[in-house]
């Protein structure tokens, strides 16, 4: 049995790490003043660890990380102060998949126009081969209850349910990582902070360059008889690009760690 010492000290290195994916996914421009990361209470798996309704940027201690159960997205500690409303997406997640120990939750603005039109996302380079063949949607008007607020935030554990199912194929078995919400933006799901906070920071970078390939595409449509427009991953690239950036995670993690400790904007006192 581990010792009590040794047990709080992981959690408070858990809880700096997460500090730290909250400042490097607002660096990155991934969360603005909205968006969220959470973290499965390692533990105990009926838990997990969420800012309090702050911006991510300005999450600066332990006191501004709260404690809510799987079950259904209720506090710890019944004193605690306000949390995000849409917490449900990742209580949710947390249930349905035990597998997961991280989520984030963000509005990215690249990713945004793939959520209201009907083109696919595709794995455009080596660093995004996570994504898959084709990224998943979900539109939350499908499920809405009549008297449910339609203001496009998942907030409350059925349309918490409805959304974490998205995330898996008619066979049960998860279909991918990221999901894309129509006209608010994406939710990505890893096995730690570390992987997690690289697939949200990779999936927003995707959406640019596809974004910027397709209009290079488009203008030499027609002027190029040969233009065999985009080539993304191929299937068989798929596994092997993602377990690339699953060993090589700490590199650009340590990197990212070393900027938000320099740049003076964010602190971090866990
Ligand atoms: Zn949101």
């Amino acid at each position: 049995m581990m010792a009590e010492s040794s047990i709080s000290s992981s959690t408070d290195v858990l809880k700096r790490t997460f500090i730290s994916g909250c400042h490097i996914l607002h660096h990155h421009r991934v969360l603005d003043a909205y968006g969220h990361i959470s973290v499965r209470n390692p533990r105990r798996h009926d838990t997990f660890f969420m800012p309090r309704n702050l911006a991510p940027g300005l999450i600066s201690s332990a006191e501004d990380i709260l404690e809510y159960f799987v079950d259904d997205a209720a506090p710890v500690d019944p004193l605690s102060p306000n949390g995000y409303v849409e917490r449900f997406i990742h209580s949710e997640i947390y249930r349905r998949y035990p597998e997961v120990q991280s989520v984030v939750h963000s509005h990215a603005p690249s990713v945004l126009p793939y959520t209201i039109t009907d083109v696919e996302m595709r794995p455009c380079v080596h660093m995004s081969g996570f994504l898959g063949q084709s990224v998943q949607k979900f539109d939350v008007s499908q499920f809405y209850a009549k008297d449910d607020t339609r203001d496009l935030l998942i907030r409350n554990k059925s349309l918490g349910a409805r959304f974490a199912e998205s995330f898996s194929r008619p066979d049960q078995t998860l279909h991918g990582p990221v999901v894309l919400m129509r006209g608010h933006g994406f939710t990505v799901i890893g096995g730690s902070i570390e992987e997690s906070v690289f697939r949200a920071i990779y999936t927003a970078e995707n959406a640019r360059i596809q974004t910027t390939a397709m209009a290079i595409d488009a203008s030499d449509r027609g002027r190029e008889p040969d233009n065999k427009g985009l080539h993304y991953l191929q299937d068989s690239e798929l596994v092997d690009t993602t377990e690339m950036t699953r060993w090589s995670v700490m590199r650009p993690w340590k990197l990212w760690v070393r900027e938000v400790e320099t740049t003076g904007l964010y602190e971090n006192s866990a």
